[in-house]
């Protein structure tokens, strides 16, 4: 047998550190994990699904509390319907900090345009403008189902979800027939999927008149005036986003692995909606971020660039201490921890020249600490400093959490940034930790249930200490 060292840095498998009893919870939280991944397949129903849980939890709209809060108060605001705030209020006063967890909602889809019908050569198409980093062939050949909001020319409202159920209809984006590929074989990939062509089949069927010009579009038109009192007019304002209509699954012989769309980042946002709910009493007051916008740079009312961090805090302190001053703000936040709960890419056998060894994160080792992200050199990342990364793991060491680190690629390979910055922007000592993928940003995301199971405990953790 050979001895290890003990002094050497040692990656742990989770797997092996596990009781019996402790691999069920494994399984038995990603249970619940698929249950929410099935039915938060765009940034609003996630929202909806973390009020849901939360409001089952105890927490409270901020809103509608009159009172001031105290500790033990479980409250939560809902922005646009697209991102959501928790907290947990503490022992201590929020004026002398908090510990945060970000998350973000959003995952790459397909938006409809705002003049999305057409028909061409007799059949009904959708077009599209895609959401977030994606690659463009994935979503070809691939079942698609329409989520959304529209309003009538009246005001109101109503949710679109088309292609979940098994008896459901879906969409799709045709692929060329290997036999006359020929030509877009030859092309670089970013040029043989140009994204005016990734435009979803929605019918074939023409309308009755056949004096009518464009019979098949005026047919799709009838059928969403007859099912949802819709005209042509009323998708402009429409949000509707095609996203792929696969449920999540597991992956192997041995069921280790969750497969399934947006994980990035709805794996962490879960993960940090369990880690909340369980916190009781905390002495520093507990807060979970859920951001929209994340993949198109954060932007927007309900983006992480935005006032709504700040907004809710301000909220806090003022409703906590009825002492609200931008000093006391500014103090606060400065005092405060966070965690940018975000994933990382896990080492992929298939593409390892991708990623240097020694630095990646591996699925099935725990929770990863990312120190920093960013491209080229560090470009646009947080860099979190040795002090805190020193604090936060031994907060995981002390609590049993089995973390690991990742870098995002070899050091010239690309990159990529999270809300770790943006939260650091106001004063905060903040890092990177979340959970290894493969296959990020693709139709169907793989993570292991093992380091899912480390990350709820790692920010139950944190949000304790
Ligand atoms: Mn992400
Ligand atoms: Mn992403």
């Amino acid at each position: 047998m050979v001895e290890q060292s003990v002094l050497a840095y040692n990656k742990k498998t989770v797997w092996d550190h596990l009781t019996e009893q402790e691999k069920q919870e494994v399984m038995n939280i990603a249970e619940d994990y698929k249950s929410f991944l099935a039915r938060a397949k765009t940034e609003r129903e996630s929202a909806a699904l973390v009020v849901e849980h939360a409001k089952s939890q105890g927490f409270v709209a901020l809103d509608s509390v009159n009172s001031p809060l105290k500790p033990g108060d479980r409250i939560y605001r809902l922005v646009k319907g697209k991102s959501v705030l928790l907290a947990v209020m503490g022992e201590r006063p929020v004026t002398e900090g908090f510990n945060a967890i970000g998350a973000h909602l959003d995952s790459p889809r397909l938006d409809l345009k705002v003049h999305p019908l057409y028909e061409d050569e007799g059949l009904a198409l959708l077009k599209t403008h895609y959401y977030g980093g994606i690659k463009k062939y994935h979503w070809l050949a691939l079942p698609l189902a329409l989520h959304g909001v529209v309003y009538r020319g009246d005001g109101s409202g109503m949710e679109i979800r088309v292609g979940e159920e098994p008896g459901d209809p879906v969409f799709t984006i045709t692929d060329l027939l290997p036999h006359l590929a020929k030509e877009q074989m030859d092309k670089k990939v970013n040029d043989a999927f140009p994204g005016e062509t990734l435009r979803a089949l929605c019918g074939s069927l023409p309308a009755g008149d056949a004096e009518i010009k464009n019979r098949v579009k005026e047919n799709i038109l009838l059928l969403l005036h007859n099912k949802y009192g819709l005209t042509e007019g009323d998708l402009v304002t429409a949000e509707l986003e095609l996203v792929p209509a696969i449920p999540p699954r597991d992956v192997g012989f041995d069921r280790s692995l969750v497969g399934a769309y947006g994980q990035d980042d709805r794996v962490c946002a879960y993960a940090q909606l369990v880690a909340i709910a369980g916190v009781v009493n905390p002495s520093r007051t507990a807060v979970a971020i859920f951001a929209d916008k994340e993949e198109i740079g954060s932007v927007g009312n309900t983006g992480m660039q935005s006032s709504l961090f700040l907004d809710f805090i301000a909220e806090l302190v003022e409703r906590s201490t009825g002492n609200y001053n931008e000093l006391v703000l500014r103090r606060s936040l400065s005092a405060s921890f966070g965690l940018s709960a975000d994933v990382n890419v896990a080492l992929d056998p298939g593409f390892a020249d991708t990623v240097e060894k020694d630095n990646t994160a591996r699925l099935g080792c725990g929770l990863v600490v990312t120190k920093y992200t960013g491209a080229r050199g560090k470009n646009g990342s947080n860099d979190a400093h040795a002090e805190f990364l020193s604090r936060v793991v031994r907060i995981f060491n002390s609590r049993n959490v089995i973390w690991q680190t990742g870098e995002l690629g070899k050091v010239d390979q690309g990159g990529g940034g999270t809300i770790a910055y943006m939260m650091a922007a106001h004063g905060m000592d903040v890092v990177d930790c979340g959970v290894g993928l493969l296959g990020m940003h693709s139709p169907f995301e793989v993570s292991h249930k093992a380091d899912l199971y480390m990350a709820v405990r790692g920010y139950a953790a944190f949000l304790l200490e």
